[in-house]
């Protein structure tokens, strides 16, 4: 599982909260040691975890109580919020040009998937009903050419090269010219890997910059690589300007550090995540999602996001009063089901408890069919009914 450690690492933290009635700057000191250790045990910088600590640390203390929300669901849900944050917030879309040709030019480190991301890449852009051309501008590794070749082929669309004798810059500017002639909407430039960041590298990726004036430079990192690969992204920012990011191998046991640390170190977004060899192991990067992969608890964090929008604590503890002296009558119930409609479908709500994954989908369209039913009875009794008849509600089969 994806950042596995990571999520045990947290876990622990949760643990120490239970039975807290309220988050206090004593009671999460412990819990956020455990937090900034599997922070750095996932591979984040120290200054990284640090920040992130002492955001989260200030959040959770100033958190007000809900009711029926647990202290330590209160906390997963503000690591939540950080962790979206740290992760760039909002997820951020590849930018098309708005004439011609977009050019999307891609660099990176030799063996990070770079050439699997170009044809990943036109995939992508070609389910998206855009059509796409790659360059193979990277001339040193003569099976580089042959690849991004076969890869073409595999996904359908044309690769532009000209063998390993030309210069990248003239290569990049020949295929834009191309695409142009055949109004191609997206030109994915292929350039040259190394097996390390050299000067050599930087200046081809200048020239090539300067001849097509790319409208996404997207460095590939490799996952695996942790830390190291937020670092890449910003030295690679400050030497050419980059757009963006793609994290590749988040497949494999990757740690997370470079998808934690990447906005931060940077100061450039993930734009999109690599998670497997195959053409459709692609897909944009939502900071959200992650957070949740992350934390293993969707179902917790949608409840309290849902309880703080909807559960008016009065009502909340109004009803509870009623419930408990069997004074529960057909208005309340129907204010009931009304805020329980405003949170969503019976199933979402029911997916949000915790242990209520097995019950069928036919026993939630018969329950919410029997509340309908409910409903339009109640809507033809007479006002004073509703009012006075009082349901026993602990005494319903
Ligand atoms: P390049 O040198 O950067 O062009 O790297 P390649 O595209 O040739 O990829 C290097 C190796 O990594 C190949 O064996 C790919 O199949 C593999 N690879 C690329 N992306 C991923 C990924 O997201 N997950 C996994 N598991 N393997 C990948």
């Amino acid at each position: 599982e994806m950042f596995g450690q990571l999520t045990t690492g947290l876990e622990s933290a949760w643990n120490k909260l239970r039975g807290v009635d309220r988050l206090t700057k004593e009671n999460i000191a412990e819990p956020m040691r455990d937090i900034r250790r599997a922070l750095l045990e996932a591979d984040v910088s120290v200054p990284v975890a640090r920040s992130f600590i002492e955001s989260v640390t200030e959040k959770a203390i100033g958190t007000d109580v809900i009711r029926g929300v647990q202290p330590e669901q209160q906390l997963v849900k503000v690591v939540n919020d950080e962790l979206v944050q740290l992760m760039g917030g909002e997820v951020s879309d590849l930018v098309f040009a708005k004439t011609g040709p977009t050019v999307i030019l891609l660099a990176g480190l030799q063996g990070v998937g770079k050439t699997t991301v170009c044809a990943k890449l036109a995939f992508y852009l070609k389910k998206m009903g855009k059509s796409c051309m790659l360059v193979a501008a990277d001339v040193y590794r003569p099976a580089a050419i042959d690849q991004l070749t076969i890869l073409g082929k595999k996904v359908g669309v044309p690769v532009y090269s000209e063998g390993t004798e030309a210069k990248p810059s003239e290569i990049a500017k020949n295929g834009l010219k191309e695409a142009k002639s055949k109004k191609t909407d997206v030109v994915i430039v292929d350039t040259a890997g190394r097996l390390q960041v050299d000067k050599a590298m930087m200046n081809e990726l200048k020239e090539v910059k300067k001849a097509v004036k790319p409208t996404e430079i997207l460095l590939v990192v490799d996952a695996m690589t942790g830390q190291e690969a937020a670092a890449l992204v910003g030295a690679f920012n400050v030497e050419i300007g980059i757009t963006g990011a793609i994290l590749t191998k988040l497949d494999g046991d990757s740690r997370g550090g470079a998808a934690l640390s990447i906005k931060e170190v940077s100061g450039k977004p993930i734009k999109f995540i690599g998670r497997g060899e195959r053409v459709e192991d692609l897909e944009p990067f939502y900071p959200d999602r992650m957070a949740q992969r992350i934390l293993g608890m969707g179902d917790v964090l949608s409840f309290v996001e849902q309880a703080q929008q909807v559960m008016n604590q009065e009502d909340a503890e109004e009803l509870q009063k009623k419930i408990m002296s069997a004074k529960f009558n057909f208005n309340d119930f129907l204010k009931q089901t009304k805020a329980i409609a405003q949170m969503g479908s019976f199933s979402r709500i029911i997916g949000m408890i915790p242990g209520m994954n097995k019950v069928t989908p036919a026993q939630i369209r018969e329950a919410e069919k029997n509340v309908k039913f409910m409903e339009s009875m109640i809507n033809v009794m007479t006002a004073e009914s509703r009012a006075t008849i009082k349901i026993n509600i602990l005494q319903l089969p």
